[in-house]
Formats: structure tokens, C-alpha cells, sequence
């Protein structure tokens, strides 16, 4: 039998998690997870303990910087959409100089880094310009998002398959997808920025053979205290996308239903969960 070894210093606990020193003139891109302080990775709050600058998206969570060194630098380089507060060219030049002049460097961002949140566009840059960098993945709102609202991505008697989209396309508009080969293909879509052409999304989706009775969920503000949770179906999608706030993350798909069974936050408040809620006779053999 393995014994754990209680670990009282800091040390020995990045020992035991194997953390990297952060080292001067690298660059970490982090992510942040999508809103609850808690859901930042080890690796992650590691990097905001250590950091020189802190370069941060509008979509991080305040509470985390509160954990940077006391001298650290924290920039904010946020877009939020339609306002270009920061242009992208201009983020990944500073990253680099900033990592030129011996600092560490972290990039912190939203969700995951390499998930619709131009990671990679940001790493390719610190490539070019010869700087030593690290990915630290971070939980996706696309999935840790979900969790929160009770709807699992994936679950086998629902879905064995999810496709992560973006509703905005590079020039902002619906991106040129083959959206009949998406209805057809994939059973469970869970849809990034797509507030605003939500319903356009929707008609494709029906258009293409999806019942309109099919449920749909929008999470805004996913996993932080305001979290709210709009249940709607495919029909509706597009009046409920414009009646929610952002941050939102749609999913569409039967596993929506299993929220009944699974809202665990909302089960905290005192709702009465169902355990069936796709039906005894779905119920997997293994259960
Ligand atoms: N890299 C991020 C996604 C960035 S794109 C990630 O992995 O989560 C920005 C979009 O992500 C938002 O428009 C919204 O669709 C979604 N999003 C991010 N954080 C969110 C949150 N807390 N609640 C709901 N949606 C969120």
C-alpha cells in the first residue's frame, strides 16, 4: 500500500506536481478556465504566482490576478466583441518584446489558449520572433461551461460524438461551414460566439433535418456566481440567443436533457434533480 507523504511547504508541492520554474525571457500561455477561480489548472496558478507581466483577456476572472506577485504587472489586452480595445498584432509584439527584455511572461487567457482563443496565432508569433515559450492548457467553457449547467458533453445515451464551433467567423460573419454535413454528422454541437447567429444557425440546422423540438442550452456567465442557464430548443434558439447575455456557450443536442438529472449548482438551491431523465429503458446495461 502507498502511503501519501503529508506536503506542508510549497516547495515540495511543486515538486510533487513537477512545476517548471518560470523562467526569465520565456513566455507562459495559460489558461485561466472559463470563470471560477477554483478551475484554474496547478500549471496555471503557478505561472500567476511567478510572473514578471501578466498579459489578461477581458474574459479572465479579476479574482485570479489578485494572486500575482505583488510587483507583477498586470496589462490588460481584452477584446470583447466589436470593440478592438487591443489588435492581435499588437499583443503578440509586446509578448515578445517584453520577453526579449528577460521578463516572464504570461499570457493569460480565457478557457483554453488553443480552443477559439488564438493561441496558437499568439505562439506562432513568439516562434517567429526566436522567444521560448510553454502552452498550459486551461478548461474550455465548452466543456467546464457545460459541467456547470449540469449537461455533459458527451454521455452514451445521448451522444458519442461533439463538435466544437465558432458562430463568428474571422470577418464576423457565420463561418463557412458545410452545415448539412454538421446536422447530419454530429449529435451534440456546442457552439462558441454564436449568440448572434444563433437562429441563422438553427435554420441551417433544421433546414438540414434537425427537429425543431430538439433541445438547446445557453450558458452566459458559465461557472461564475451569475451563471445563467437558458433551456430552449432548436426552433427557439435564435429569439433565446438574443434574449441572453454574453459570455454564452450553446450546446445543442439531446444531452441537454440530462441537465434535469444533473444541475447540481441548482440542486444547491434546493431543485429537486431527476434521475431519469432520458427514461429508465435508455439507461445504459452498465449503469
Ligand atoms: N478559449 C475560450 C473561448 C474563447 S472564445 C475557451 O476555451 O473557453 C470566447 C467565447 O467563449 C465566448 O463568446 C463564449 O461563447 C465562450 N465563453 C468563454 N467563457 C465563457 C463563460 N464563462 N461563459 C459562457 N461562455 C463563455
Amino acid at each position: 500500500m502507498v502511503r501519501p507523504t503529508p506536503i506542508h511547504s510549497h516547495r515540495a508541492r511543486s515538486d510533487a506536481l513537477r512545476l517548471p520554474v518560470f523562467e526569465k525571457g520565456w513566455v507562459w500561455l495559460a489558461g485561466a478556465g472559463p470563470g471560477d477561480p477554483g478551475l484554474i489548472t496547478a500549471l496555471g496558478l503557478h505561472a500567476i504566482e511567478h510572473a514578471d507581466v501578466i498579459l489578461y483577456d477581458a474574459l479572465v476572472n479579476p479574482a485570479l490576478l489578485k494572486l500575482a506577485r505583488p510587483r507583477a504587472e498586470l496589462v490588460f489586452a481584452g477584446k470583447r466583441a466589436g470593440v478592438k480595445s487591443c489588435k492581435q498584432s499588437d499583443i503578440s509584439r509586446t509578448l515578445v518584446a517584453l520577453a526579449k527584455k528577460g521578463k516572464r511572461v504570461l499570457r493569460l487567457k480565457g478557457g483554453d489558449p488553443f480552443v477559439f482563443g488564438r493561441g496558437g496565432e499568439e505562439a506562432l508569433a513568439l516562434t517567429r520572433g526566436g522567444v521560448p515559450f510553454r502552452i498550459v492548457p486551461g478548461v474550455t467553457a465548452g466543456i467546464g461551461g457545460l459541467a456547470y449547467a449540469g449537461i455533459p458533453v458527451t454521455h452514451r445515451d445521448t451522444n458519442s460524438a461533439v463538435t466544437f464551433i465558432t458562430g463568428h467567423g474571422a470577418d464576423g460573419k457565420l463561418p463557412k461551414l458545410d452545415w448539412a454535413a454538421i446536422a447530419k454528422g454530429s449529435p451534440t454541437l456546442v457552439l462558441f460566439m454564436a449568440r448572434k447567429h444563433a437562429g441563422d444557425i438553427a435554420a441551417k440546422l433544421m433546414a438540414a433535418g434537425r427537429t425543431p423540438g430538439e433541445p438547446a442550452a445557453i450558458v452566459s456567465d458559465a461557472t461564475f456566481d451569475r451563471q445563467h442557464v437558458i433551456i430552449t430548443t432548436l426552433a427557439t434558439l435564435g429569439e433565446a440567443a438574443a434574449a441572453s447575455t454574453a459570455p454564452a456557450i450553446i450546446v445543442i443536442g439531446e444531452n441537454v436533457k440530462l441537465r434535469e438529472g444533473l444541475d447540481w449548482l441548482g440542486a444547491l438551491a434546493g431543485r429537486v434533480l431527476e434521475p431519469y431523465p432520458l427514461g429508465r429503458d435508455k439507461l445504459s446495461d452498465a449503469v
